[in-house]
């Protein structure tokens, strides 16, 4: 046999009939994937096999995947819903706090994330450009999230501050940073990441296939620890057309009042018998968050078409 033992490794990038797979020991192989794995992404646990030889760059072949604890879809013109990224153990949702906080935004993103069921984190970057009036607003508009146990790193990827925090929560995960353009995100990852270029750039130079433009996603090492997803298909991670009881569900403290409405089909509106607007008037749900809610409702009925990106 011209193969080397089954072993385990992950897909850190993703490319027509190839995959660049990571050892344990952090080396990089590029392979071919066999007819009969499927589908593979990038985040994917896989087993391979090196080859005694390297031909044409291809040092060795993926032969199974391991089951995924999670995936990233987005809609693809041809197949519909697309799985992405697989393995992805966190989210985190960057806004910036100035000029101004969104939280509509902010919840847009969240009704996403619980929707994939990968954990949701929120950072709000460009606090260097708060005075003490501002950070008080900010704590206003964040009180909600942290009412219902939203981690939350405040941050500002000029200074550095909360930097050292925040690297410590993407420690021994996948994460995949999204958010409006202009938040911070590449400057985030910069101040966390100084050397992305050599984790990336060590493969194609060696491989003979030539420098490949990777338009799917890439997986990085952070040095402090933890992996990042990259790519613009993971970055418009958005909230797509989603059914009412889902966007509901995603709210994440509603869940427990869903069963207590009157009416099976309670919109949560001025429905008769309303359990949600119950816990809102009797202070147990944010008021702020159900308006939202609505707002979001109300956008995914308006008449646009069925995708609907958040920035
Ligand atoms: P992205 O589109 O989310 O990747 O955002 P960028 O990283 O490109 O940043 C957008 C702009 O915000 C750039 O001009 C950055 O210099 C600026 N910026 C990013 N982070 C901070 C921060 O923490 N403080 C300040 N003052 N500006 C920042
Ligand atoms: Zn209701």
């Amino acid at each position: 046999d011209a193969l080397g033992p089954q072993i385990k490794g992950r897909i850190i990038s993703r490319f027509g009939q190839h995959a660049d797979v990571e050892t344990m020991a952090g080396e990089v192989f590029r392979c071919n994937l066999r007819r009969t794995v499927g589908s593979i992404v990038v985040g994917d646990e896989v087993e391979w096999r090196q080859g005694n030889e390297a031909m044409a760059g291809i040092s060795g072949i993926v032969e199974a995947v391991h089951p995924r604890r999670s995936e990233l879809r987005r809609p693809d013109f041809y197949d519909g819903l697309k799985v992405v990224a697989a393995n992805i153990d966190q989210i985190l949702i960057v806004s910036a706090v100035v000029p101004e906080l969104s939280a509509q935004i902010i919840d847009r993103y969240l009704v996403a994330a619980e929707d994939t069921e990968i954990p949701p984190v929120l950072v709000l970057n460009k606090t260097d450009l708060l005075d003490e009036q501002g950070l008080a607003l900010v704590e206003t508009i964040l009180a909600p999230y942290r009412a219902i146990g939203y981690p939350i790193y405040l941050v500002s990827s000029e200074t550095g501050e909360g930097v050292d925090a925040l690297k410590a929560c993407l420690k021994d995960k996948i994460n995949i940073f999204v958010g409006q353009s202009g938040v911070g995100k590449s400057s985030l990852i910069n101040a966390l990441m100084p050397e992305v270029d050599l984790v990336v750039g060590e493969v194609s130079e060696n491989s003979g296939l030539g420098t490949h433009t990777t338009t799917t996603a890439k997986l990085l090492r952070f040095p402090s620890g933890g992996d990042l997803i990259d790519s613009p298909g993971v970055r418009e991670f958005a909230l797509w057309h989603l059914p009412a009881e889902r966007i509901a569900w995603g709210f994440k403290e509603f869940r427990e009042y869903l069963g207590g409405c009157k009416f099976r089909d309670c919109k949560h509106g001025d429905d008769p018998g309303c359990a949600l607007r119950g816990a809102v008037e009797q202070g147990e749900i944010s008021a702020q968050r159900f308006d939202n809610y609505h707002r979001i409702l109300e956008s995914m009925n308006s008449d646009r078409p069925t995708r609907h990106f958040v920035d």
